[in-house]
């Protein structure tokens, strides 16, 4: 038995077995081979098991999703069989003399970059297509390489270098007990998905993760971020009285439902909750959320292979607003870029592209997709109440930019004859450092303000919220992060506008008697904090 510490990252505890997801672009290593016909063959067989998995998951997505969604595995399936690229892999291995995994993977890449340049729109969404079918050639080649995020097939706890929002938004989400990463801090992108998702995770185990196998059977407990590799049989048990008691503390906050986060000197403070997809829209209901305090709205463009159309972002936008029935629904604008790409946006490289080309600046520079967007935003308006949200915002100009955009869409609707409602909220984040310094220019501009936490610690320590290395000093309790918070609730309540906080600190409820203090009026946290807050609210007594 072997207990490592990493970073308790959602609570909970999970016992089962170790899945080990390597992300193959790390991974792959170039061989040199004498037997060439062998490596063929190894090829043929590892596509004629590929050819035979994608036939099982088109029968399954059939059932599932229906033709016209379904219709990319054939694509995959007619791919593969493609004399072009399969014999490219062939050729490579046949001239280069290497093993079968480089090829596939060589190839991959050369074809996806090849795509990625075509004029035509539908071959540049066959650039990550080609990907995946190298991605799953390999799979079947190299049994590390073997499981893939899109592939598990009984429930275990994960193990990944660290899990970005593009792999995961293709995880079958019930197959999986627990995540535990190498990578990764409190708030990475696969923290906030195993909170959203209610999942115990252990992340930044950092070298320690290199002891982990698949198979392996383990404990993780969300809680003291440590991980069990191969418990005795007394560990197993105290932990299953653990979990037990985890689980009975769970049901007892669910005695909350239906009450409200007032403070015992009668301070109502809205408790909302953080979604990234429209089916978290249960959750949010389960845990009797006042409404939806952040809608991350790029996780509908990471799941596609292009833009989502305008007709698909207006159906998306409208079900999460019909399913709040009257509650307050905040939808962020896209905020790719960083951490979040998309291989059809076709980002140019970026030395440091947390400071980079992402969110707002995306979208006022590529307009066409930012209209696109806020027409969907505004035709959905009329399906319940509304408010749009604007990241990474730096300056009161942006801001004029975005509404006068606003404005032009509002005049192209009504000369359509579309309806939108007349009164949306217009907020900004507030997740820069400049944009607290100028919270009081910006008050003036719009009807909220939300604080993104994990992005404004970022910039405000200069620490990088995704670097494992120097997590320890990623601190949203920072006295500078806490003073930047107090600036900008005084800069709104100057203004008379709400502000609230939807970054992860939001749940910390050592936070939260401050957060009251202070004058925050919202709290926006991952469905599963709902009532633990509420819970946190209600025992505060500022008298
Ligand atoms: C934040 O930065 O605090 C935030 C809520 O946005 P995201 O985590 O999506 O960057
Ligand atoms: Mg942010």
């Amino acid at each position: 038995m072997k207990i490592i510490h990493g970073i308790g990252a959602s609570k909970g505890i999970a016992i089962g077995k170790l899945t080990l997801c390597l992300n193959i672009d790390d991974h792959i290593q170039k061989k040199t081979i004498t037997d060439v016909e062998a490596e063929l063959s190894r090829l043929d067989e590892a596509k004629a098991a590929s050819v035979e998995a994608l036939n099982a998951i088109y029968m399954k997505a059939l059932k599932r999703v229906g033709e016209a969604n379904s219709m990319i595995f054939q694509i995959h399936i007619m791919m593969l069989q493609d004399e072009d690229f399969y014999g490219s892999i062939r050729n490579v291995i046949k001239e280069e003399k290497v093993n079968a995994e480089y090829a596939a993977w060589k190839t991959g890449r050369q074809y996806s970059e090849m795509f990625a340049h075509m004029d035509d729109e539908y071959m540049r969404g066959r650039a990550s297509d080609v990907i995946d079918i190298s991605k799953r050639l390999i799979r079947n080649l190299d049994t590390r390489l073997a499981n893939g995020l899109d592939s598990l097939s009984s429930p275990s706890i994960v193990a990944a270098v660290d899990l970005m929002p593009s792999e995961t938004v293709q995880m079958d989400k019930e197959m999986v007990l627990a995540f535990i990463t190498k990578e990764g801090s409190k708030s990475s992108h696969s923290a906030i998905l195993a909170r959203t998702m209610g999942i115990p995770a252990v992340v930044g185990l950092a070298d320690q993760f290199a002891q982990f196998s698949d198979g392996d059977d383990i404990i993780v407990d969300g809680i003291s971020g440590d991980v069990i590799l191969s418990p005795d049989e007394k560990t197993l048990s105290d932990y299953r009285v653990k979990q037990g008691e985890f689980n009975r503390h769970q049901q007892e906050l669910k005695l909350l439902k239906g009450t409200k986060a007032i403070t015992k000197n009668g301070v109502q403070i809205e408790i909302n909750a953080n979604i990234g997809h429209p089916e978290d829209v249960d959750l949010v209901l389960e845990n009797d959320a006042d409404g939806i305090g952040l809608f991350r709205s790029e996780f509908l463009y990471m799941e596609s292979k292009q833009f989502p159309s305008e007709e698909e972002q207006y159906i998306a936008y409208k079900t999460v607003l019909e399913k709040m029935n009257g509650k307050r629904v905040i939808i962020r604008t896209l905020d790719l870029g960083a951490d979040k790409q998309v291989p059809y946006l076709d980002l140019p490289h970026e030395d440091n592209p947390a400071m980079g080309l992402r969110a707002i600046r995306i979208c006022l520079d590529r307009q066409d997709l930012f209209i696109t967007q806020l027409r969907a935003l505004l035709r959905a308006s009329t399906f319940g109440k509304l408010a749009i949200m604007f990241p990474m915002i730096i300056s009161v100009d942006e801001v004029r930019q975005i509404k006068s955009l606003i404005e032009k869409v509002k005049s192209d609707l009504t000369k359509e004859k579309i309806a939108f409602a007349p009164d949306f909220e217009l907020g900004i984040m507030i997740e820069t450092p400049a944009s607290v310094m100028i919270s009081d220019e910006l008050a003036k501009e719009v009807d909220f303000f939300s604080i993104g936490t994990n992005d404004l610690t970022q910039y405000t320590l200069a620490v990088d919220r995704m670097n494992h290395c120097i997590s320890k000093l990623f601190d949203s309790r920072h006295p500078a992060v806490l003073r930047m918070i107090e600036m900008t609730a005084k800069s709104a309540k100057k203004a008379g506008i709400w502000v609230g906080i939807c970054g992860e600190s939001a749940a910390d409820t050592s936070l939260t008697e401050f957060y009251v203090k202070i004058g925050i009026n919202e709290l926006s946290v991952t469905p599963s904090s709902v009532l633990e807050l509420r819970k946190a609210v209600q025992q505060i007594d500022l008298k």
